[in-house]
């Protein structure tokens, strides 16, 4: 049987949003196939919670209980005998540092196509290809799978469809580990500073750079993002200079974000910064610099001091709020 199998990953009792991502973008492009979207959770996960894949599209969810978690390896062995057991063509990630790993990892014991960082997946004489942005995402390239194909998508590249009522059948599976997968453990799950923000998820991110002049600068950041019910990310230039959290990276080197408002204080516009945040809904700039980089691609561009504008900008979005 052909078909296509979704890794899900989850946390504290709740599928991540990228795998539900991976796993809407599966049941679609099953759909279009004529074939089946399923779905691979590892370890702790309840009857209701795996069934729950179903509200995507996914018509019956593999359940590996007893291995390890947040380790590729593992979950290499057990997507390499559920897609040998049951015949899928295709394996696809949502994104993320987990995915990237547990899908080359995949790509080589099964001897198949990989392409990663994927922003579209099209159908095309009834197979697969996938489009990743190259030189900057200022080209597309294009793979086709001779054979079995793995695509990992760029973070957020895949929509969540809206839930349905329908459930997935769920189907225990045991698998002998391979003697190497169970050599690292972990120890413990570790949380950096910033990582209990979903950036990838928030709606509204006020980003800052190095036109914030030093770390006490985010402090303006953060009481913008407060009051819109957003979240704060950075630039490399100022997370390298250690005045913000890696995790609130945005760009070539960190994340990719897709954001309803992005609005970017004291950030020139470089290509590997742009290329984290441009598919945003609407990008807004502030920058003493009219002819900064960034104003290219704003959809509205304040020429200014960020010391004075976000202040106001903070106590008028309170005023409106109320
Ligand atoms: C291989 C590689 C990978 C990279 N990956 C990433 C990545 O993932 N993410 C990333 O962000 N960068 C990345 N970079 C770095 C990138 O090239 C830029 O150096 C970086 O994005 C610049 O950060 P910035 O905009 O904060 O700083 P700058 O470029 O220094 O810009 C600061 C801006 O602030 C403005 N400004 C100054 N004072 C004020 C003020 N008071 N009010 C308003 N505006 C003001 C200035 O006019 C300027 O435009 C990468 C580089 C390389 C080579």
């Amino acid at each position: 049987m052909s078909g296509i199998l979704a890794f899900a990953l989850h946390y504290e009792g709740a599928f991540n949003k990228n795998s539900l991502g991976g796993v809407s973008e599966a049941a679609r492009l099953a759909d279009e196939l004529g074939c089946e979207a399923h779905g691979v959770v590892i370890g702790d996960v309840s009857d209701d919670l795996a069934a729950s894949l179903g509200n995507y599209g996914a018509t019956k969810v593999f359940r590996a209980r007893d291995v390890p978690e947040g380790l590729a390896q593992p979950v290499v062995d057990v997507m390499a005998k559920v897609i040998d057991d049951n015949g899928h063509d295709y394996a696809l990630f949502g994104g993320g540092l987990l995915g990237f790993e547990i899908g080359a990892g995949l790509a080589a014991r099964l001897n198949a196509g990989v392409t990663m960082e994927v922003t579209q997946v099209n159908v095309a004489d009834g197979r697969l290809t996938a489009e990743r942005p190259i030189h900057g995402d200022s080209s597309i390239s294009t793979s086709h799978y001779k054979d079995r194909g793995i695509i990992i998508g760029r973070l957020n590249a895949f929509e969540t469809a809206a839930p349905s009522d329908a459930t997935a059948k769920v189907e225990d599976v045991d698998v002998q580990l391979s003697e190497f997968s169970t050599k690292a453990k972990m120890v413990q799950r570790g949380e950096a500073r910033g990582e209990d923000i979903d950036i990838e998820g928030a709606n509204i991110l006020v980003a800052g750079g190095r036109g914030l002049g030093r770390p006490e600068g985010f402090e303006l950041c953060e009481a913008l993002a407060a009051a819109l019910g957003g979240a704060v990310a950075a630039t490399r230039a100022v997370v390298d200079a250690g005045w913000y959290p890696y995790s609130t990276q945005i760009g070539q080197t960190g994340k990719t974000v897709s954001p309803k408002l992005y609005l970017a204080a004291g950030i020139s516009g470089a290509i590997q910064h742009k290329v984290g945040f441009q598919s945003s809904e609407n990008i807004v700039a502030i920058n003493k610099d009219s002819n900064a980089p960034i104003f290219e691609y704003s959809d509205l561009g304040i020429v200014g001091d960020l010391n004075k504008i976000l202040p106001k900008l903070t106590d008028a979005v309170k005023a409106k709020k109320g």
